[in-house]
């Protein structure tokens, strides 16, 4: 059986670690028809919009994307792109591993985390507005329901990965109201899954335990605002944004990308590190249930960073594509 995945170059050094990830994938000899279409910055000439209506139902009809990044222009009255699509395909999950990989030099070995972040409301919700001319409002919205399902997918994910513990972390001591209720319904959903250890950590006490000892952590569990800050860290512990994947899992739909945005800056050199990317399709394809080439691939990515080829980001001189021509040597050895 043939798979068809939704391909999204994006902009900036997305073409370049979009396609790299592809070859790689491509390399593994899992078929999959890639239907590349577009969005970001780079097409709202064409269609008026960053994010045109054929690219979702695309995502719709395949179930499944490869994404890279994409840059919202400022000023153009558009929304985040990106936190369109998590909301419109209802990918109420954001799944962050931060995995060590051998011979990256950082303060810590054998790093192996996962931030779950909802990724749908919070106080990402969007809902802002003027009071009187100084004064402004942006809300910040918990619900029951949100918070059931992305809790439910952090146990759910725990038990299957056979992961030990997971941590909820809020402010509930000050927003009592809306951490309050996070807090309320990730206990109720944890005491249906008593083999999995449960604790609650408060936010800003967590940021520091993460860099003095991230061992004592295994999977944390927040909302949208500390997720995106906290990967971010956790993103830092490993190596840093080039080496970052996740997935944005819902129900229906699961969309992968890198932690990193469109790196403005490296565009179009050939200097970008793909192995974010990569690494997102590395969960790819173990949503797709592909665990022999996801292991592969894994494997092959941490060789050739361990032999010393690297991008510029991890002090290499290997280029993107000198990069991505090893690792696919060593996923076909
Ligand atoms: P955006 O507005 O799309 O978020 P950005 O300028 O914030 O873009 P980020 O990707 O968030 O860029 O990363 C910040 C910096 O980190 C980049 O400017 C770049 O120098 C570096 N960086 C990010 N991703 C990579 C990568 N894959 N390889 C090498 N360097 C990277
Ligand atoms: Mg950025």
């Amino acid at each position: 059986m043939t798979y068809t995945v939704t391909l999204i170059p994006g902009d900036g050094i997305g073409p370049e670690v979009a396609f790299a990830a592809k070859r790689v994938i491509d390399a593994t000899g899992v078929p999959i028809e890639w239907e590349i279409v577009e969005a970001g910055g780079d097409v709202m000439y064409k269609y008026g919009t960053p994010l045109p209506e054929e690219t979702i139902e695309s995502i719709q009809r395949n179930r499944v994307a490869l994404k890279g990044p994409i840059t919202t222009p400022i000023g153009s009255g558009f929304r985040s792109v990106n936190v369109q699509l998590r909301q419109r395909l209802h990918l109420f999950a954001n799944y962050r591993p931060a995995k060590s990989i051998p011979g990256v030099k950082t303060p810590f070995e054998n790093v192996d985390l996962i931030v779950v972040r909802e990724n749908t409301e919070g106080l990402y919700s969007g809902i802002e507005h003027v009071v009187v001319p100084g004064v402004v409002e942006s809300l910040k919205i918990i619900t029951r329901e949100a918070t059931e399902r992305v809790a439910r997918f952090a146990f759910e994910m725990a038990r299957r990965d056979g992961r030990k513990k997971i941590t909820a972390v809020h402010k509930a001591n000050i927003m009592k109201l809306s951490d309050g209720l996070f807090l309320e319904v990730c206990r109720q959903v944890a005491r249906e899954y008593p083999d999995i250890q449960y604790e609650e950590a408060i936010v800003d006490a967590t940021a520091m335990r993460l860099v003095l000892n991230p061992h004592q952590f295994d999977v944390l569990l927040m909302e949208n605002l500390y997720g995106d800050i906290l990967s971010d860290l956790t993103a830092g512990l490993i190596g840093g944004l080039g080496l970052a994947p996740s997935g944005n899992i819902g129900e229906h739909y699961a969309v992968f990308e890198a932690v990193h945005g469109s790196a403005p800056d490296i565009a179009g050199q050939n200097v970008a590190n793909p192995t974010a990317l990569i690494l997102s399709g590395v969960l790819m394809l173990r949503h797709l249930g592909e665990q022999e080439a996801a292991d592969r691939v894994q494997r092959a990515v941490e060789q050739t960073i361990a032999e010393g080829i690297r991008t510029r980001d991890l002090g290499g001189t290997a280029t993107t594509s000198e990069f991505t021509d090893a690792v696919i040597a060593r996923v076909q050895a």
